[in-house]
């Protein structure tokens, strides 16, 4: 079987192509080449033709396939849905701010987290994504936009603490300053809470943003929206997140999807405010957005004030989310759903 050669860490690439006989800096040129998005080995004219053949003998190079794309006309926003090698699909998207592009990418094809009001979970789990499947999504959305892409969120279809070696190893990609050499400070990445992963990571200690995924602030809501709580509830994902700052000085992001009569009334917003006193953190509030197959809806605009004010009053950091794209099913799986049963 060959191998996925884009996976690899520069240093492993160099033990590779060692044992090909080959000097470090063949490993340096194909890094590089990779890195740039380069869709095949015969592209590499500075390799010999020899160690090409090689190459191709022994390694593949994974190419997503642009299998939708749509422009937002309000505000430039591009959704990719990408077919990969064995026919899957994700989704990807882009977003364009004042301060720079972003990528919105995912980390696996399905989800089996289960949260009730989120459309990348309706089919299951399919597969983790591979290192070099997360990495395409940044390399091939920049190269086929033309748009640098400078920020990354991990917010797409998946859990990325559910693919954690991956997740990782992408990020160690991403951020080589001999690839795309984005700063860890740019990345975002977004969980839904698996408590020991979160703790993992806090030891891996990077500098990236970590969000998590909240939405209720008592068992008894967020259990009933998100399943995963039901195994570690609010207070020990809280008690989590204040180790995770403690290890890593990084705020957390806390991501809360208002709910229309289910987690937006004056009660939550106080037993938020409450449970967050001691967690340094920023509470990030989003309208949810309907997805056809869940009874939810987003709040009104009077209840998202309302709680805005409580959580201000009692020194909460809050903001909300500017929606993005929403004309072209810019949000978690929507468009690969609507692939799959059309
Ligand atoms: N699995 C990760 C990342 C993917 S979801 C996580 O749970 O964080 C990215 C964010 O979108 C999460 O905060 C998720 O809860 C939220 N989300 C999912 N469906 C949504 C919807 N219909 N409306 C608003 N936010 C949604």
């Amino acid at each position: 079987m060959k191998e996925d050669i884009k996976s690899y860490l520069l240093p492993e690439l160099t033990e590779k192509l060692a044992e090909m006989g080959e000097l470090p800096y063949k490993a340096l040129q194909i890094f590089r080449w990779l890195h740039s998005g380069a869709a095949s080995f015969s592209e590499m004219t500075n390799l010999s033709k020899d160690l090409r053949a090689r190459l191709e003998e022994r390694f593949y190079i994974t190419v997503p396939e642009v299998a939708q794309k749509q422009v937002s006309k309000k505000d430039g926003t591009i959704k990719y849905l990408w077919r990969l090698r064995d026919g899957n699909c994700v989704e990807s998207v882009l977003m364009r701010y004042r301060h720079g592009n972003s990528v919105c990418i995912s980390s696996q094809v399905g989800c089996r987290m289960g949260c009730r009001f989120c459309a990348s979970t309706l089919g299951g789990l399919v597969r983790n994504l591979a290192p070099s499947e997360i990495l395409d999504q940044v390399l091939f959305t920049q190269k086929e936009s033309g748009l640098k892409i400078s920020n990354i969120v991990l917010m797409g279809i998946g859990e990325p603490l559910d693919n954690y070696d991956n997740v990782l190893r992408f990020l160690r990609l991403v951020t080589d300053e001999n690839g795309m050499n984005i700063g860890m400070r740019h990345i975002s990445l977004s969980t839904c809470g698996l408590i020991e992963k979160v703790d993992k990571l806090g030891d891996d200690n990077l500098q990236l943003t970590l969000s998590v995924s909240l939405h209720a602030p008592d068992d008894e809501t967020r259990s009933r929206l998100m399943p995963v709580n039901k195994s570690c509830g609010v207070d020990e994902l809280l008690a989590a997140c204040r180790a995770y700052f403690k290890k890593t000085g990084r705020r957390i992001s806390f991501e809360y999807a208002m709910i229309d009569g289910v987690n937006d009334t004056p009660r939550h917003a106080k037993l938020l405010a409450d449970k967050l006193k001691n967690t340094v953190s920023h509470v990030n509030l989003i309208l949810l957005n309907k997805v056809s197959e869940s009874n939810f809806s987003p709040s009104s605009r009077e209840n998202l004030e309302a709680f805005i004010g409580i959580l201000r009053d009692n020194k909460i950091n809050v903001t909300v989310r500017r929606r993005l794209g929403g004309d072209i099913d810019a949000s978690c799986g929507q468009l690969r759903r609507k692939s799959m049963s059309s």
